[in-house]
């Protein structure tokens, strides 16, 4: 599979080509704010090269999405935004939103 698909949207947003509001990066994986939050701090955890499944991850790189996933839900409840609980969802694959 290739590291970036010129049609997916996500691709475009690691690639700069899409404007997102990043509030995380490193080597592995990028977060972002959702242009449509369903509540204030919605981010997306993504990887950097193109993963619509999450079988298309290394397990590496899975397990470093929960990492990063984890440390941000940590640093929303440190934040000041209202935080009552976290919801971590995991969309593995189109129809999985
Ligand atoms: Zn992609």
């Amino acid at each position: 599979m290739a590291d970036r698909d010129p049609e997916c949207i996500f691709c475009g947003i690691v690639a700069g080509a899409i404007s997102g509001s990043f509030v995380y990066e490193d080597a592995r994986v990028v977060a972002f704010l959702d242009i449509n939050p369903v509540n204030p701090g919605h981010l997306i955890v993504i990887p950097r090269t193109h993963a619509p499944l999450l079988a298309d991850t290394d397990e590496e790189t899975g397990a470093h999405l929960f990492r990063v996933a984890h440390r941000l839900a940590q640093s929303l409840r440190d934040s000041g935004l209202r935080c009552e609980g976290i919801n971590l969802f995991l969309a593995d694959g189109e129809a999985a939103f």
